[in-house]
């Protein structure tokens, strides 16, 4: 359906999605099937074979229309993720947002795909002599191959809706972006987006026609989630991981017990600590592991056993942002070095309390031109 410039918070949409199947990878980016398309299959599927094979080839057009986003997104330098396929249509999670000009482009690419296959089909038609029966109308007992022409013209005028999630919305944005701050333009492109579904909705339960009123309630809420995005990367633009970091934390040496750390868990506010050699940081160990370390192995046992090696680490230098975006699969706090120098730590509940410090205090500054 449409590109998605940033992850949801990693406790939505964590990078190994249990609910979503691996089914290739294309340039580097893995494709994802969520298992309610699955479930669409079957329940299509079911009835006829024209059925099965209809669905089949709509499912490899969105997966092309995603690609479209992608490999333009690719084109300008910008790192796709991955690329997942829903019963409404994919998401293809890019990882910074766009110019204005780029995303305007990689929102196109997705329509211009089906655009370019319903014409491949059409002339196929024409050659055959088929295209003759085919109606705009989706006709039931049209051939499959028309079907899909059919269907790749409801797909790009669907996602051509000047609302968030689609592709639209983005299209409306990136134009809105020339001439105003990014956030601005969020905000308005996603309250007509949302206006656009309260009325989809509205005329979803007056119809009966359920379906409508699900991808109404999808696109509301996929508007309130671009705005936040936007929002919260607005608030960390520019400001260095320094600015965020806790710089008054406790580590743990490498031979202390479950006991120790379970003291310091208690007396302090820490949830995570570092655990040392002499100068030198080892391993991390969150709450987690301590608790489950206490549980089986007791007080007495050596930390060192339940301490994760492995921890992100930054640089007090860096770009909050990035490391935002790199906290986000849920790989817990990162470490903030100044060469081999612990100076601080990460955490996403400090990041939450930043944050929200940000949005109180720019709140009150009075309004500026640009964000
Ligand atoms: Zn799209």
């Amino acid at each position: 359906m449409t590109p998605v410039n940033s992850p949801a918070p990693a406790q939505e949409r964590p990078v190994s999605n249990p609910w979503a199947l691996k089914i290739a990878s294309v340039a580097g980016i893995p494709i994802y099937l969520h298992f309610t398309f699955l479930l669409l299959l079957l329940f299509l599927g079911l009835g006829k074979l024209t059925n099965l094979l209809f669905v089949i080839a709509l499912f490899a057009c969105v997966a092309l229309h995603e690609l479209g986003h992608a490999m333009t997104a690719l084109r300008y330098g910008i790192p796709v993720s991955d690329i997942t396929l829903y019963p409404i249509g994919g998401i293809a999670r890019i990882e910074k947002q766009p110019a204005p000009a780029q995303e305007l482009w990689v929102a196109i690419a997705g329509p211009a795909v089906n655009l370019v296959i319903a014409g491949g089909l059409a002339l196929y038609l024409a050659g055959t002599g088929q295209l003759a029966t085919y109606t705009l109308v989706f006709n039931e007992n049209a051939g499959w191959v028309q079907k899909v022409m059919t269907a790749n013209l409801y797909l790009m005028l669907f996602n051509l809706i000047p609302a968030f999630p689609m592709d639209g919305g983005r299209i409306l944005r990136a134009a809105l972006a020339f001439s105003m701050p990014l956030e601005r333009a969020t905000t308005i492109a996603a309250n007509i987006g949302q206006t656009l579904a309260i009325l989809a909705g509205l005329f979803g339960i007056l119809t009966g026609w359920w379906t409508l009123l699900l991808i109404a309630f999808f696109v509301y809420l996929g508007a309130g989630q671009e705005v936040m995005v936007v929002k919260r990367d607005t608030l960390v633009k520019n400001v260095s991981v320094q600015e965020a970091m806790l710089n008054e934390i406790h580590t743990l040496p490498q031979g202390a017990t479950y006991r120790e750390a379970a003291d310091l868990l208690l007396s302090t506010s820490q949830q995570d600590f570092p655990v040392t050699i002499g100068e030198e940081v080892y391993g991390l160990l969150s709450r987690d592991a301590l608790l489950r370390g206490l549980a089986q192995e007791g007080p007495d046992a050596y930390i060192a056993s339940g301490m994760n090696r492995e921890f992100t680490r930054a640089d007090p230098e860096d770009d909050l942002l990035d490391l935002l975006h790199q906290m986000q699969d849920g790989s817990g706090p990162a470490l903030v070095f100044e060469g081999e120098r612990l100076v601080g730590m990460v955490t996403s509940e400090n990041l939450m309390e930043f944050l929200l410090i940000r949005q109180i205090t720019r709140d009150q500054q009075p309004e500026t031109a640009s964000a």
